[in-house]
């Protein structure tokens, strides 16, 4: 409790490890400014940014809960799915996401490669750049966007992924490809616990569907892009399949539409318990 506060904590944030904007030391301050008890750390297919979090958490007396957001591959469509206390420091844990990660790298460069082709001299993006833009970050599409609006291909990040680098666009190029029980069985090797991120973006629930009978443990309920009817109907689905759910902002620092987000979703701290105890953490 801070003061008369309910304690409160949000699950699902970005650093710069992957594609956001906040070095982990930034997002603990902020966070505690914010008014937030505990927070987790899930950046893309990295563990990188935990420790520092967790250092600066004692700091400041935020709880930093490690974890991770993997993306999986159902029939070319991604569903992410996040991973709460897997063992951030085993060496086979650190090896499978530099693998996952030097493939993101090679992703990239296709990418790159094809986004030259297509402009027949009107642009060119450096791969150089590219790497430069992602820094110590997992990189990704939001780093390619990012350089393309530098070279002057397109006007901004959302109209490089309409025109060029959505699923649908001549230059998307799939990442490592991993089945969600590939995902949920990797999470629960290193001890974790899975929970399938942002059902509703994906349109589809048979997607849901799916992982939820590949095992995954939980369901982010509450996510700045989910209506209350969508909060409503994960819930429910939730407590059907009797699994955890969680919430959070998946803050970028700013990298997505250019907003924050870090404070829109305030889960009350008995869900972050009941994901301890399932975890054995408590
Ligand atoms: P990647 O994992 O490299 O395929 O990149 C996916 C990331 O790009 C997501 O986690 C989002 O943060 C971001 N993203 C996806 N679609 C868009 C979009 N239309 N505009 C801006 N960012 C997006
Ligand atoms: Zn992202
Ligand atoms: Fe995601
Ligand atoms: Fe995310």
């Amino acid at each position: 409790m801070r003061g008369s506060q309910p304690a409160v904590v949000d699950l699902h944030l970005h650093t710069i490890f992957s594609d956001g904007l906040f070095t982990p030391e930034e997002l603990v301050i902020r966070a505690e400014q914010t008014g937030f008890t505990a927070i987790a750390i899930t950046d893309h297919d990295s563990v990188e940014g935990i420790e520092r979090a967790r250092v600066q958490g004692k700091r400041l007396g935020v709880e930093v809960v490690p974890g991770v957001e993997l993306s999986s591959n159902v029939n070319g469509t991604d569903v992410h799915i996040l991973g709460y206390y897997i063992d951030y420091r085993s060496p086979a844990v650190q090896e499978f996401f530099t693998r996952v990660r030097e493939f993101r790298l090679q992703r990239a460069e296709r990418m790159v490669n094809k986004l030259n082709e297509l402009a027949g001299g009107r642009w060119r993006v450096s791969f150089e750049r590219v790497k430069e833009i992602a820094g110590a970050g997992a990189v990704g599409r939001p780093h390619v966007a990012q350089a393309l609006v530098e070279a002057g291909g397109v006007a901004s990040m959302s109209e490089a992924f309409e025109k060029y680098i959505g699923y649908d666009g001549p230059a998307y190029f799939p990442k490592l490809r991993l089945t969600p029980a590939e995902v949920i069985e990797r999470i629960h090797q290193a001890g974790g616990l899975a929970v399938i991120a942002h059902p509703a973006t994906y349109g589809n629930d048979g997607l849901v569907y799916l992982v939820i009978a590949a095992g995954v443990d939980g369901i982010e309920v509450w996510h700045p892009e989910h209506n209350q009817r969508a909060v409503d109907h994960y819930l429910e689905l939730a407590q059907k399949n009797r699994l955890l759910v969680t919430g959070g902002s998946d803050c970028h620092g700013g990298r997505k539409f250019g907003r924050v987000y870090l404070g829109d979703i305030r889960l009350p701290y008995q869900y972050l318990m009941a994901l301890k105890r399932r975890a054995k953490k408590c």
